[in-house]
């Protein structure tokens, strides 16, 4: 059964580790997570873009699928099906839908609005028992493109936000979405001491954790964050696994291509780059 990821959030700050929102794109990428977080018994949370769920066939599609995985494959360590970065409509969509947990990213609004509209989800949330993940803009230099200090919050505006009751929170500590940049200065240790003093034990979640150096992702955990999100990082280790087997004319032998074959180097690279990251994060044995 999918649970909210308050409990694993919270035992997860306590433990000093980090719990690992991995996303989905498909089945193989969802049995993938699922199997390696049993093995490893660690505590999961399954990420899907707004994109992903369309991509999907909708959030109805994903929830069944969800469910019927952990039914079938007897998965027993806590999993949580959460939106990742959900505007407003999407996040009550998914409400309706079964999700177990959602993000409001209310990030681009001007902070009165971001405010107004996370009040009424986390209210919408707290009523259905799920949990909520909201955002908090990032100041300065987002509109030239890339630049070295990345996304950074403001601490008043994350107590501002925490203090409107979330499950967890999101804000820029100098990390990208993406592709980080050469000039790249690291993640902002002080700002993410400061939100974590203001927002009194607030587990926050790190985004953009594809290509952060592991003594950052470290000293980050130690200073309260608590969720960490994979993307980008399963997605390339899923098409270099793919492009191996195909340039090896693989697919060409037998029945090499049989989807089945086809697609298992990809999805034993998912599990394998997830395994590594749960170890990374600390999660291995915590479920
Ligand atoms: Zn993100």
């Amino acid at each position: 059964m999918l649970v909210s990821a308050k409990e694993m959030l919270q035992k997860a700050r306590d433990g000093k580790y980090a719990v690992g929102q991995f996303n989905i794109n498909n089945l193989e990428w969802t049995k993938a997570i699922l199997l390696t977080a049993q093995e490893n018994n660690s505590p999961v949370i399954l990420g899907v873009s707004e994109g992903a769920g369309k991509y999907m066939a909708g959030y109805k599609t994903v929830v069944g699928m969800v469910n019927g995985m952990l039914e079938e494959l007897n998965i027993t360590v806590p999993v949580a099906l959460h939106l990742d970065h959900g505007s407003y409509e999407g996040a009550k969509e998914c409400v309706a839908a079964g999700f177990s947990s959602i993000m409001f990213d209310g990030s681009h609004y001007p902070i009165e609005e971001n405010v107004e509209k996370t009040k009424e989800l986390v209210a919408l949330a707290n009523e259905k028992g799920l949990s909520i993940e909201a955002e908090v803009g990032s100041i300065g230099g987002e509109e030239d493109g890339v630049i070295g200090a990345g996304e950074v919050a403001d601490p008043n505006e994350c107590k501002r936000i925490a203090d409107l009751g979330v499950t967890m929170l999101a804000a820029g500590i100098g990390n990208i979405h993406g592709k980080y940049p050469a000039n790249w200065q690291g993640l902002n240790f002080d700002v993410l001491a400061e939100i974590q003093k203001l927002t009194a034990g607030m587990p926050l979640v790190l985004h953009g954790g594809t290509g952060i150096p592991e003594d950052m992702i470290k000293k980050a955990i130690s200073l309260g964050v608590s969720k960490i999100n994979v993307n980008t990082e399963c997605q390339l280790s899923f098409a270099e696994a793919t492009r191996t087997y195909i340039e090896a004319g693989k697919d060409l032998e037998g029945k090499g291509f049989d989807p089945r074959k086809l697609l298992a180097p990809g999805f034993n690279a998912i599990k394998e780059t997830v395994k590594e990251k749960m170890e990374l994060f600390g999660s291995v044995g915590k479920a």
